[in-house]
């Protein structure tokens, strides 16, 4: 797969095995800039101890105001370490040592060939908690049914219905018509939330929205598609956490927070559609988190 990369809807067709670079920047290597325990996940993932959180290296989406641009970029090769399929597997257990209630795959699209086989080698060597994919929604179906029956829960963001911003922030213009199929299938291998006695998700799908400045009509959509679509067999995850930390002098709109006034909108727009799942208090700007990504908690290939 790696030899002619379609893993994604930008299907760069780039011989990753030969060391070439597609739209996400990976080749062949397993690279993650940090595996940690995570408390700044949805309640039911983060738990007491934290979500188990494995930060992979380049994105198949590259958005101009990613909070993540150390690691996800084209660059990213200064960042984090590599390994191997063993070693990823090792982290995966090192991590349900520490006392992770899941392992929280952060942006693992382009790593998605690997994943098949890190999974169920992680399972041999003794991994029980869950396995969470935590990516941004633009993702081929094709790719998604290689992982059923491999990840327990999916954490998709839902980010733009209009393709004009989809286009100016994301550079794909059809990620709203690629990001509902690739739920549907989603929705479809996990069926309806499950949550433990203890209050941790076992397996089911949330959908994040973050709010951007000056896109409540987008968020209008998107919520009412959710509802329609999915309605109660998925959880919403509605963030107003959106912090600039990149360049964004050509994009001037997006140098403003979401307003209270248009967070109160949402939040009621998402109750009046009956959808269930989690809103944020003004807190969760300054709350919001961006680790060190150094590579910290990685097993390295032996
Ligand atoms: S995973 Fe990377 S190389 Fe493969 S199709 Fe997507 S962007 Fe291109």
């Amino acid at each position: 797969m790696l030899e002619h990369c379609t893993l994604c809807p930008r299907l760069c067709g780039v011989n990753r095995e030969a060391g070439e670079h597609g739209f996400c920047g990976a080749d062949a290597r397993i690279r993650i800039g940090l595996a940690s325990l995570h408390q700044w996940e949805e309640p039911c993932l983060s738990g007491t101890n934290g979500a188990g959180t494995v930060f992979f290296c380049h994105c198949p989406l590259g958005c101009v105001y990613c909070q993540n641009h150390d690691i996800s970029g084209l660059d990213a090769d200064a960042s984090g370490i590599c390994t191997d399929i063993s070693g990823l597997a090792d982290t995966f257990l090192s991590l349900q040592q520490r006392g992770a209630h899941n392992i929280d795959l952060v942006t693992p699209t382009q790593y998605a060939a690997q994943l098949t086989q890190a999974i169920p080698l992680a399972r041999k060597r003794g991994l029980t908690i869950p396995i969470v994919y935590n990516c941004g929604g633009y993702e081929r179906v094709e790719t998604l049914r290689m992982l059923d029956g491999l990840i327990d829960i999916y954490l998709p963001d839902f980010k733009y219905y209009s393709s004009y911003y989809s286009e100016r922030y994301s550079r794909a213009p059809d990620y709203f018509d690629v990001t509902v199929d690739a739920i549907d299938e989603m929705v479809r291998q996990t069926a309806e939330p499950v949550i433990d006695a203890d209050g941790l998700m076992r397996s089911g799908t949330i959908i994040r929205h973050l709010m951007l400045p000056n896109l409540g009509s987008d968020t209008a959509h998107i919520l009412r598609t959710i509802a329609k679509r999915w309605g109660t067999e998925v959880f919403v995850s509605l963030m107003r956490q959106f912090t600039p930390c990149t360049d964004l002098t050509d994009y001037p709109e997006l140098l403003q927070p979401i307003t209270d006034e248009a967070y109160a909108e949402a939040c009621e727009q998402m109750a009046f559609l009956g959808l269930d799942g989690w809103t944020q208090d003004a807190e969760a700007i300054s709350e919001s988190f961006i680790p060190h990504f150094d590579g910290t908690g990685v097993c390295r290939a032996k």
